[in-house]
């Protein structure tokens, strides 16, 4: 079990935070009723989680406080790590840093969708949850509240139904719908034995469609590869794992959770930190590539990619929790057909990773918010419609 998945008991709940928590879940939010139900020309949602990738990046490429950093005497040459990391990263401003680190993010959907969270620019993202951890966030987004009993990462089974369950259960997307995850979690995050669709994580093989020979591969991989995490793969397994399966099945509505960003943070290692989300965005990349060769894709997808919380700053930039100062800060990014090209995102309406499974609803013509009346409302500026 990772370091920063763990429960803490420095998060342990207080009567405090489940105040908090209830006041959390009745904020309201400013509605987008009317255009809930708009017609789009999304007919397919793909969404992509970094866990734990800070804003600071995303925004500002390789931080100046960190890029000489060595990392933790346990992996090889940590010095010289460092100076790779340096010379593949850094530049002199943090536009061509953050083009360096993540070109698909600042070349593609910079262009062609649009960004939120450059506090910088007066663009804020969060979660609403106040424990600012893993489950608790994903929990957030996939649901649109921040239930008050899911306060830790322990593997109970979710007692919410997601977006993806939602959907899954009407006909229109009935066995269209598919989660990944590099976390094993993500079986209690989606509640794989009540949720009706495809949930693959952690080391699992996927047997759930024919083998072809590089899935048999990819299964070999994942389970004769070392374990440096006990719950969780490298990146490269499940997201390879599941363009195979988006080849095959084709769904209509795919997630995948990338966990490599958040472990190399909680190793101290700020070089494989950049690493693995240069990565990401290569995969990012990847993904778009492959479904606009697709016809049933092709103009007709929605990508959305987020972390599920954020992190400190400076010497506090390996953690996240309640009380370390950042961790609340997220960003997320949209591109897509019915998300109009407005780029990095400046001085917008704030946005909460709550607003996330309504707004997935939307894009797909299905109204979310009014089944769960306290998620949060879909994010109009993504569904092309303006703010009321
Ligand atoms: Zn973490």
């Amino acid at each position: 079990m990772k370091i920063g998945k763990t429960f803490s008991p420095r998060i342990a709940p207080t009567i405090v935070a489940a105040l908090l928590f209830a006041a959390s879940s009745f904020v309201s939010i400013p509605p987008a009723r009317a255009q809930a139900l708009a017609a789009h020309k999304t007919q397919n949602v793909i969404v992509v989680m970094l866990d734990g990738m800070r804003w600071q990046e995303v925004f500002s490429g390789a931080d100046p406080a960190l890029i000489d950093a060595v990392g933790p005497k346990f992996l090889s040459e940590p010095e010289q790590r460092s100076i790779l990391a340096r010379q593949q990263y850094w530049r002199p401003t943090p536009a061509q840093r953050r083009l360096a680190l993540m070109p698909f993010l600042w070349t593609t959907v910079a262009a062609h969708g649009q960004l939120f969270g450059n506090r910088d620019l007066g663009s804020d993202s969060n979660v609403i949850n106040p424990v600012r951890i893993s489950y608790p966030g994903y929990a957030e987004t996939l649901t649109g509240i921040a239930d008050p009993r899911i306060r830790s990462n322990d593997p109970i089974p979710n007692p919410n139904v997601t977006v993806f369950e939602w959907l899954n259960a009407k006909p229109a997307f009935a066995g269209q719908v598919a989660a990944f995850g590099a976390w094993a979690q993500f079986r209690q995050i989606f509640n794989a034995p009540r949720c009706g669709f495809l949930v693959n994580a952690g080391y699992d093989p996927l047997t759930a469609i024919p083998l072809t020979p590089r899935l048999a591969l990819l299964n070999q991989l994942k389970a004769q590869t070392p374990r440096i995490w006990s719950d969780e793969p490298f990146d490269a397994i499940p997201f390879h794992t599941a363009v195979e399966y988006l080849k095959a099945k084709h769904p209509r509505l795919l997630f995948l959770g990338l966990g490599e960003t958040d472990e190399w943070a909680h190793a101290e290692s700020y070089p494989e930190y950049l690493n693995s989300a240069h990565l990401a965005d290569a995969y990012l990349r990847q993904l778009w590539d492959l479904v606009q060769s697709i016809p049933q894709y092709r103009g007709k997808t929605t990508l959305i990619v987020l972390p599920d919380h954020g992190r400190g700053t400076g010497p506090y930039w390996t953690q996240h929790r309640a009380d370390v100062p950042g961790s609340s800060q997220t960003w997320m990014a949209f591109l897509g057909p019915d998300t109009p090209p407005l780029g990095e995102r400046s001085h917008s309406q704030p946005v909460t990773e709550s607003q996330i499974a309504a707004t997935i609803a939307a894009l797909l013509g299905q109204d979310y918010h009014a089944a769960f009346p306290r998620s949060g409302s879909p994010i109009p500026d993504v569904l092309g419609e303006k703010t009321q």
